[in-house]
């Protein structure tokens, strides 16, 4: 079943020209985690609205929760008709459009997805930020300076990683009311400073490919008699083909292919009807658009000046990159926002727009928008460049409010 209310919602959800603005209230990715919560404890109430249930009952044994990366409205739309799962999902279940947080990057959702903070709490807003703690530019997930392209280079300086991350996570938390937790995520980058940080509470199984992930899970739910417990699963292979390739190759429909048909093959034929009450829910923290390398514009190259409003740290070295390759932050120097506003707005007309982080804030108070700590204040101060193309990338770098989705498919008999 198509949840009606939530396309309805959240296609009159938009922020200027082209861009949707979050539901913190409602419909949004950042409302999953204690929607799970919910569902397995029977306490509170959803976080989401009930509809994205329909008719489902809102409580379960088990949750089965797969995050996959990318995979979003776009994508959910253009393969419903060719694989037999997402039509399995929409004849059973309930699909439901959802928006991404902003901004819609990997970073802000998979910490959100793990310690049940939206990004404002979390203060995990991108690939690349300025820490105050160590005044510097780092990549949190890496744990690395920014730039640096192997793993754990802050592991050199003085602070202790659990610092750079939010100190309440989800899986204690569920622990503490009786639920056993899960998390499955590739061998490639599992375990990291990150994961043993922000999973705790949880037992991380790594995976080499998705077939053994399934094989294995398939064999701990049938087994497994120990309730309630949640099953969580990333997937990172349709952004990662998505990023090389684009979303329109062929080397991207072969990873989509891969992820649909195996989860129809090894997931939902062995388990259906066999695992007692448990939910199965599929989401994404974002989609992907078509990109043009070579019509980039380099704020470094094509709008000389830029780097004489921008804040330097203590050792004179710009604050630059922060965020990713379409929403690029930049960090002005206090007395430049109004030069650098004008300067921007002009130079980047017809390419992206530009905002006062601040501005963007008070916009953004809702019921749920918890106000923002204190380290995401810090870590965003300033501008944001917000481009509905390529805008910035190598020396510094840009998003468009992506749409994730939400599925949920009861897996247990009806
Ligand atoms: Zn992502």
């Amino acid at each position: 079943m198509l949840n009606t209310p939530s396309l309805n919602v959240v296609n009159s959800s938009k922020f200027s020209q082209g861009f949707v603005k979050p539901l913190y209230d409602s419909y949004c990715f950042s409302n999953i985690p204690h929607t799970v919560e919910f569902l397995l404890t029977g306490k509170g109430q959803s976080a989401l609205p009930p509809d994205v249930f329909g008719n489902l009952p809102t409580q379960y044994d088990k949750v089965i929760l797969f995050f996959v990366d990318a995979f979003g409205w776009r994508f959910f739309e253009r393969y419903t008709e060719k694989y037999q799962f997402l039509k399995i999902i929409l004849e059973n279940g309930v699909v439901s459009k959802l928006t991404s947080q902003f901004p819609s990057t990997t970073a802000a959702h998979v910490t959100c997805m793990h310690t049940g903070l939206d990004v404002a709490q979390s203060g995990v807003y991108e690939w690349n930020y300025y820490e105050p703690l160590i005044d510097e530019m780092i990549s949190p997930l890496l744990f690395s300076y920014a730039g640096d392209k192997e793993r754990d280079t802050l592991q050199r300086c003085p602070v202790p990683a659990a610092a750079f991350y939010p100190r309440y996570t989800l899986y204690p938390a569920l622990k503490a009311q009786g639920i056993t937790a899960y998390v499955f995520q590739s061998a490639a980058y599992t375990p990291s400073t990150y994961s043993d940080i922000i999973y705790r509470g949880a037992t991380v199984i790594p995976f080499k490919t998705l077939s053994e992930a399934l094989a294995l899970l398939s064999e701990m739910l049938l087994a497994e008699k120990v309730a309630p417990a949640y099953y969580f699963l990333y997937f990172d292979r349709i952004d990662a083909y998505g990023h090389v390739y684009g979303p329109n190759a062929k080397q991207f429909e072969e990873a989509v292919d891969l992820f649909l048909t195996r989860m129809e093959q090894f997931f939902y034929k062995p388990l259906h009807g066999k695992v007692g009450h448990t939910l199965f829910i599929m989401t994404a923290d974002h989609g992907q658009i078509e990109v043009d390398p070579r019509t980039t514009f380099y704020l470094n190259l094509h709008a000389p000046g830029t780097e004489r409003l921008l804040r330097t740290n203590q050792k004179g070295k710009l604050l630059v990159p922060a965020g990713s390759a379409r929403d690029m932050f930049l960090y002005v120097k206090e007395e430049c926002l109004g030069e650098a506003l004008a300067s921007l707005q002009k130079q980047l007309a017809g390419r992206a727009e530009v905002y006062q982080t601040q501005d963007l804030l008070a916009q953004q108070r809702q019921k749920r928008w918890r106000y923002p700590y204190l380290c995401y204040h810090y870590r965003i101060f300033g501008f944001l460049l917000n481009t509905t193309g390529p805008t910035w990338a190598a020396l510094f770098c840009f998003s468009l409010v992506f749409l994730g989705g939400l599925v949920a498919l009861r897996l247990s008999k009806s």
